[in-house]
């Protein structure tokens, strides 16, 4: 017996005759089976073939309480964004089951205090030191302290107390506060990709030696999960990453530069922080979300595919061997996926929109066009080259994007500047943080060094 598995109906992994019997080798072949095996918390040295789970269910860990014995208590990092703020729409709808107890921002004190006074956490930490200073910080509750910096955030959300952490702060900034988590064993919603993209393979071995769970946030990887838990994860021939196309999916290649960041920020579908809906124009943000499916469910790029769907119903597909595609919809709407992460592997009626069944509707899809989005070739390829090759596309796309918003480069220069990166930058296979640290550094300072040579401040 181990810690948290409902041993039921679905045989998870079992031996067949293509690997001889052999359950380890079904251990060992690529695939997502080291996510598997880690949301379900299945110890490495189980032998698969042994393992007679029910997919649809994974327990609580095992430090967290069990059914609603006692509230769960959440960190919101970067409890003021768009993410966020749906945290604590969702924890506000939970009737008491999800307890926010710390509250973390940048700048945003104003709205920090408004936040802390309606849901009364006993932490708030605010990592901008200036910002740290706002006199507004003083209508704080009583009963909720301060801690300011980085470092205060690193530290506090290892606290015991803690149950699920929610990583939503934006961009690189996300990586040091979500490294913290995982070493202490946290369960992680993670809906800040770039920590998996910039360090994807370490954030994973670290989640596994500590035992922390990572459920993602991210509506596609959400739903990706959902769906692997209707075959074997032998059985799965391929992720299909659906695609919203973003506000340019039909414009004409010619009209490009002349974007604009207003038409750049009106997403058509989904309503979002500025630096992801920029990404969502230039498709960067599925590059990615491929990137970071490829570490999270452990499977090689060239089993992960990008499907259009300009209507962003259906969130993401699994293709199983036998042509079977297991797919999840819902509306646009974050709630119901970070609802997931901070719950599972329960559910309950929360606040998320509902699909209206009564009401005609029509789902199309596409193949993308990478001559008008480049960036999603960046994204195959980094996800493919492993290393550093993730953190340098990450580094110079959020130099890019902030250039862009300043109307310093146009709107083609984004995946330009990603692509001189990538092929300029010293190369590493198996880097450790401190070098994917220094790649990060060095990527931000060439982006902005080939962007002055463009255009001379
Ligand atoms: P946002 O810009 O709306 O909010 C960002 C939050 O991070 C704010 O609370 C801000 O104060 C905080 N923050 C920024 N820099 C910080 C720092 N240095 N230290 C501490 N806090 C800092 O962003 P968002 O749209 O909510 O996105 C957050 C993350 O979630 C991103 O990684 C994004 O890719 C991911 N995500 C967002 C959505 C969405 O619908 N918005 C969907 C999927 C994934
Ligand atoms: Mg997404």
């Amino acid at each position: 017996m181990w810690n948290g598995l409902r041993l039921s109906r679905t045989l998870l992994v079992k031996a067949t005759p293509d690997n001889g019997g052999d359950s380890r080798a079904v251990r060992d072949r690529p695939g997502p089976l080291s996510f598997v095996r880690h949301l379900f918390m299945i110890p490495a040295a189980m032998p698969y073939a042994h393992v007679i789970a029910d997919a649809s269910r994974r327990s609580a860990a095992p430090h967290e309480p069990a059914g609603h014995s006692r509230p769960l208590l959440i960190a919101v990092l970067g409890s003021t964004g768009s993410i966020g703020r749906s945290t604590l729409e969702v924890a506000a709808a939970s009737a008491g089951r999800l307890r926010p107890w710390l509250l973390a921002a940048c700048r945003s004190t104003e709205k920090l205090v408004q936040q802390a006074k309606v849901v009364r956490p006993a932490w708030v930490v605010v990592t901008d030191k200036q910002a740290a200073a706002d006199e507004v910080l003083q209508d704080l509750p009583a009963d909720t302290r301060l801690a300011v910096g980085q470092e205060a955030l690193c530290e506090l959300v290892q606290a015991p107390q803690i149950d699920r952490v929610v990583s939503a702060i934006v961009g690189a900034a996300g990586l040091a506060s979500t490294w913290a988590a995982i070493e202490a064993a946290k369960t992680v919603a993670l809906a800040n990709k770039e920590t998996l993209v910039m360090a994807g393979p370490l954030v994973m071995q670290l989640a596994a030696r500590t035992g922390a769970t990572i459920l993602p946030v991210d509506s596609e990887h959400s739903a990706i999960m959902q769906a692997l838990r209707a075959g074997g994860s032998h059985e799965v021939r391929r992720l299909l990453l659906t695609a919203s196309g973003g506000p340019f999916r039909t414009l004409a290649v010619e009209q490009f530069a002349s974007i604009t960041p207003q038409q750049a920020l009106a997403h058509p579908t989904w309503s979002m922080g500025p630096k992801i809906t920029i990404d969502s124009a230039t498709m960067m943000n599925k590059a990615l979300e491929l990137i970071e499916a490829r570490w999270l469910f452990d499977i090689p790029a060239a089993q992960i595919d990008v499907v259009v769907h300009p209507q962003s119903i259906v969130h993401s597909m699994v293709e199983f061997v036998d042509g079977s595609v297991v797919a999840q919809l819902s509306p646009p709407d974050m709630k119901l996926p970070i609802q997931l992460a901070l719950d599972d592997p329960q559910r309950f009626d929360g606040p998320a929109r509902r699909l209206d069944w009564t009401a005609a509707m029509q789902l199309s899809f596409e193949p993308p066009d990478v001559e008008r989005f480049p960036a999603l070739l960046l994204g195959r390829e980094a996800a493919t080259r492993g290393g550093t090759a993730g953190a340098v596309l990450n580094a110079a796309n959020e130099v890019a994007v902030e250039y862009f918003l300043k109307q310093s480069i146009p709107f083609t220069a984004i995946p330009q500047v990603t692509r001189a990166m990538l092929d300029d930058h010293p190369y590493q296979a198996t880097p450790s943080l401190d070098d994917i640290l220094a790649v990060d550094a060095w990527a931000r300072r060439e982006a902005v060094a080939w962007i002055e040579r463009q255009a001379p401040p």
